[in-house]
């Protein structure tokens, strides 16, 4: 079985490379790891869960409000955050055999050990010292180095001087708290109420992996959901059911998500609830898609304290406050990787393995791919051209697929998760039954089934 799901995987990395999904980055020289490049289908499906994400959290609420922060920030919001710090390095650990660099912590949970997460650095150097059972996942020896803090975050100088530090941005939440006081002063928001923002995030991860699962330079959708204390239980049911809507709209099985309650000892020291949402990734099994914390009044409070600027709400009676804060934060690329192994299927079609992506209609690439029956015989292709350009004003992402005979077009269609493929034929041309006249036939991706259409209803069948 996990064999089979190995393989799913990469049967799924070799379909995105080859179908123009994602390339590795500067592939030319030899790539640059824990980087991936999006081709044309990639940043169509990329896209179409990010506006979905947007119109769901976004558009479709009274209560939320959207930013798009810089990504370089003053280095002091990082210092305030606790990011410079030891909270967000990770324990890195060298095996003296091999010498492969590994994240401490998960070597010690692939020996199998519990209760990881909330170590600190002090407790992970004994753990190595006397771990005469921890053996390296590599090479299978024990004898490892020193544990040490590694900060995730690239660091870089602004300016010609260079006299000014600051960093790539880790995560796109600091860019949420810094502006709360704008938000609030230009937007009037009423409690509870969010701010929204997707957008890069870059981490220097120790071990980059497993496709677009770890990688050094990603997106981020997240929300900060400004809460008074009192309510935050109840906001926090409702947040996590629109998360579980979420996942169920990019058409991820419940039975392939499950819930991580993190204990206690595990917490962050500012959070009083952290649910993780695992996906059932092929060839790995449960591990994070999403995460969702209630993180109190920290981060607000701690960016008062250092900058001095009152991060507080004001309600219509009563003395101003800082706002709880529940944080609901999605990777953008687990998620595109998470639809696409729910989406990869193999089934039998007239005779013959094919491969097609079951992709959800409003995350396909492409809505629809007209195509002439022929490809030389003109008549047919001024034919297809019109009802291809019509559809492409209405749609916007619509294929134009004249290569080789049809039977490959549904093909290549159905392997890159186009829900429909048009096809004129002599019929539309009303040639031999006029009856016939400016009908198509519309192939239904997921059965393969065809049915005729006249081209004026085309726009409201495909909507
Ligand atoms: P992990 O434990 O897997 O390192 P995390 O708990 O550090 O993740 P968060 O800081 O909570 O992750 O980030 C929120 C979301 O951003 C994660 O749920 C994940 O979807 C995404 N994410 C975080 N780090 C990466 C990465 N290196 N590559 C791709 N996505 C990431």
């Amino acid at each position: 079985m996990k064999e089979n799901q190995d393989n799913k995987m990469d049967k799924i990395v070799s379909l995105c490379k080859r179908r123009g999904f994602v390339f590795q980055g500067s592939e030319i020289y030899g790539g640059l790891k824990g980087t991936w490049d999006l081709g044309p289908l990639g940043v169509a499906l990329n896209n179409n869960i990010k506006r979905e994400w947007w119109k769901m959290f976004v558009d479709g609420r009274e209560d939320m409000y959207g930013l798009d922060a810089a990504i370089l920030m003053n280095e002091k919001v990082w210092e305030a955050s606790g990011h410079t710090g030891a909270g967000f390095s990770d324990p890195v650990v060298v095996c003296n055999a091999c010498g492969t660099r590994h994240r401490a912590d998960h070597v010690l949970k692939e020996n199998g050990k519990t209760g990881v997460d909330g170590l600190t650095l002090e407790q992970f150097q004994m753990k190595f010292k006397s771990g005469a059972d921890i053996i390296c996942p590599k090479c299978q020896k024990r004898d490892w180095g020193e544990v040490k803090n590694f900060n995730l975050m690239f660091e870089t100088q602004v300016g010609a001087e260079g006299d000014m530090k600051s960093y790539l941005r880790p995560e796109t939440a600091q860019g949420i708290f810094v502006n709360f006081k704008n938000v609030v002063d230009s937007m009037s928001p009423k409690l509870p109420f969010g701010i929204a923002q997707v957008g890069k995030a870059f981490r220097n991860e120790i071990a980059p992996r497993e496709f677009l699962f770890r990688v050094r330079e990603f997106e981020q959708m997240e929300i900060e959901y400004f809460v008074e204390e009192k309510d935050w239980q109840e906001e926090f049911e409702k947040l996590h059911l629109d998360i579980k809507a979420w996942h169920a709209h990019l058409g991820l099985k419940d039975e392939n998500i499950r819930e991580y309650e993190v204990p206690e000892n595990d917490l962050a020291h500012y959070s009083k609830r952290t649910i993780d949402f695992e996906y059932n990734y092929p060839g790995k099994g449960f591990d994070e898609l999403a995460g969702f914390a209630y993180r109190t009044d920290h981060d607000l409070k701690s960016h008062e304290e250092a900058s001095g600027v009152k991060m507080r709400y004001t309600p219509a009676e009563g003395v101003p406050f800082i706002p709880h804060v529940l944080e609901p934060s999605f990777g953008v690329g687990r998620a595109f990787t998470a639809v696409l192994a729910e989406a990869y299927t193999e089934d039998e079609m007239g005779g013959e393995i094919r491969t097609y992506l079951k992709l959800p209609i409003h995350l396909a690439p492409y809505k629809v791919a007209v195509s002439p029956l022929l490809k030389n015989k003109p008549e047919l292709v001024a034919k297809a051209r019109e009802v291809f350009v019509s559809l492409k004003k209405e749609f916007g992402n619509v294929a134009w697929d004249d290569n080789g005979n049809v039977g490959k077009r549904y093909r290549r269609q159905d392997e890159i998760g186009t829900p429909y493929c048009i096809v004129i034929d002599f019929d539309t041309l009303g040639e031999e039954n006029p009856n016939l006249k400016d009908t198509v036939t519309i192939r239904h991706r997921d059965t393969g089934e065809q049915e005729r259409v006249h081209i004026s209803e085309l726009i409201s069948k495909l909507t």
